[in-house]
C-alpha cells in the first residue's frame, strides 16, 4: 500500500476538500499511472452529492473517471504498457472477464463490474477512489493507449463524455447522410456533435442556451435549434434519423419524440435523477424507439481514441487547479462551463 494526495467529500453537501488515501501495491496485471488530468464529468456531481436513489453514495468518495496519465510502473505479467508512456482510464477499473457481457466485449453491463469510484474495491475493501488524486493502480484490461498526437488537457473528457456519446453513435448507424441530433451541449452533447460531424451526419444541437450557438456551428453542427423556441423545434418534426439527449435534468422527452422521422431513435445518455414522462402516442407514431446507453466496452473505448487520434478530436476544456473544483461544481450546475473542466492535477503536489 502506499498513499496519495486526492480531493474527497465526506457528504452530500460537504465541499470537496484535500485528503490522503491509500492506493494498493502492484500485482503482476497492475498499471500504476500518474495522473495528469481529470475531466469532471456531471456524473461526478450526481454522486458526490447522492443525487442518484438507485445508487447511493459511500462517503468518503473520491470521484473522477475522466484520466489521463502517464504509466509508472508495471507488474511482471503486465504486456501492453511499460513505464513513461500514456496510459487512460475511465469509468470502469475491473470485471469479471467470464460473463457473456465480458466475453461480448460489453465490460459496462458485466454484473461484477468495478467502477472506478465508489464501487466495492476487491483489493483493498471499502470502495475504491476514483482520479481527482495523484496516482491510480488499474488491471492493464481497463487502461486504454492514448494517441501519441492530442493534447492531454482535452483527452481526459474522452474517457467518458467521448466513449459514451460514440458507443450510440456508431450503434445506431451514424453515418454520411444520417440526420443527427444532440440535445444539450455539456460535456457529452460538444463530443457528440464533434464525433457525429466526423462520422459525416448533418447534425443539429438543441440547446436551451442561445449564447451557445456560435460555438455549436465552430464544434460541427450544420445547424442550432433553441429548444424553447416552439416555431423552431416544429420546422424539425418527424425529420431525424437519431437525437442523442444529454441533458442531465428533468425535461419534456415527448418534444424529441415528436421530431423523429419513421423508425426513427433517441437514446438517452443524460441521466436525469428524476423521472421522464412518455406519452405513447410519441412512440406510436412512426414506430419511434426510445432507448438508453451505458459508456462503452473497452475495445470499443480504445476504437473511440483512435478514431479521436486519427481525426484529430479532443474535448474544448477549462483547465482548472483542483482547488477551484467546488467553483466547478456550482457553475456546471448553472450549465457554464465550455465545454468540459480538465483538472491539471499537477495542482494538488501544493496541498
Ligand atoms: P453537463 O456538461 O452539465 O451538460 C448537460 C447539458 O444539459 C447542459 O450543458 C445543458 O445544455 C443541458 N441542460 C442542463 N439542465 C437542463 C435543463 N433543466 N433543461 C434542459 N437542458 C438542460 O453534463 P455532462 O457531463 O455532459 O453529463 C450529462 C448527463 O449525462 C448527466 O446526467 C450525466 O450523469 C450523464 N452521463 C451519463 C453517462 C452514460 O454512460 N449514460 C456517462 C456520463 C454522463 P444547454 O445549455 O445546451 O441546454
Ligand atoms: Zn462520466
Amino acid at each position: 500500500m502506499y498513499n496519495v494526495k486526492a480531493y474527497s467529500a465526506t457528504s452530500a453537501t460537504a465541499p470537496l476538500a484535500s485528503d490522503t488515501i491509500a492506493r494498493r501495491d502492484l500485482t503482476e496485471n497492475d498499471v500504476q499511472i500518474e495522473i495528469l488530468f481529470c475531466g469532471i464529468c456531471h456524473s461526478d456531481l450526481h454522486m458526490v452529492r447522492n443525487e442518484w436513489t438507485g445508487m447511493p453514495t459511500v462517503y468518503p468518495i473520491v470521484p473522477g473517471h475522466e484520466i489521463v496519465g502517464r504509466v509508472t510502473q508495471v507488474g511482471s505479467a503486465v504486456t501492453k504498457f511499460k513505464a513513461g508512456d500514456l496510459a487512460g482510464v475511465g469509468c470502469m477499473v475491473e470485471s469479471d472477464g467470464s460473463c457473456p457481457q465480458c466475453k461480448a466485449g460489453f465490460e459496462q453491463f458485466c454484473p461484477n463490474l468495478t467502477l472506478t469510484y465508489n464501487s466495492t474495491d476487491k483489493h483493498m475493501g471499502g470502495v475504491t477512489y476514483g482520479g481527482y488524486s495523484d496516482s491510480i493502480v488499474v488491471d492493464e484490461r481497463f487502461v486504454l493507449r492514448v494517441p501519441p498526437n492530442l493534447e492531454l488537457p482535452g483527452v481526459a473528457p474522452l474517457l467518458c463524455a467521448g466513449i459514451t456519446t460514440y458507443s450510440p453513435l456508431r450503434h445506431w448507424g451514424v453515418t454520411e447522410g444520417k440526420k443527427v441530433g444532440v440535445v444539450g451541449l455539456g460535456g457529452l452533447g460538444h463530443m457528440g456533435v464533434k464525433l457525429a460531424h466526423a462520422m459525416g451526419a448533418h447534425v443539429v444541437v438543441f440547446t436551451t442556451s442561445p449564447d451557445k450557438k456560435e460555438d455549436a456551428l465552430r464544434l460541427g453542427a450544420d445547424e442550432v435549434v433553441i429548444s424553447r423556441n416552439s416555431d423552431e423545434m416544429e420546422k424539425h418534426a418527424g425529420s431525424f434519423d437519431f437525437i442523442l439527449d444529454t441533458v442531465s435534468a428533468k425535461h419534456d422527452i415527448n418534444a424529441y419524440l415528436n421530431l423523429l422521422a419513421r423508425d426513427g431513435n433517441i437514446t438517452l445518455v443524460g441521466a436525469p435523477p428524476k423521472p421522464l414522462e412518455v406519452t405513447a402516442f410519441s412512440l406510436i407514431m412512426g414506430r419511434r424507439s426510445l432507448s438508453g446507453s451505458n459508456i462503452g466496452g473497452i475495445a470499443e473505448t480504445q476504437e473511440m481514441l483512435d478514431f479521436c487520434g486519427e481525426h484529430n478530436i479532443t474535448a474544448d476544456v477549462e483547465v482548472i487547479p483542483i482547488q477551484k473544483v467546488n467553483e466547478a461544481y456550482e457553475r456546471l450546475v448553472k450549465s457554464d462551463v465550455k465545454y468540459r473542466f480538465s483538472i491539471d492535477m499537477a495542482s494538488l503536489k501544493s496541498e
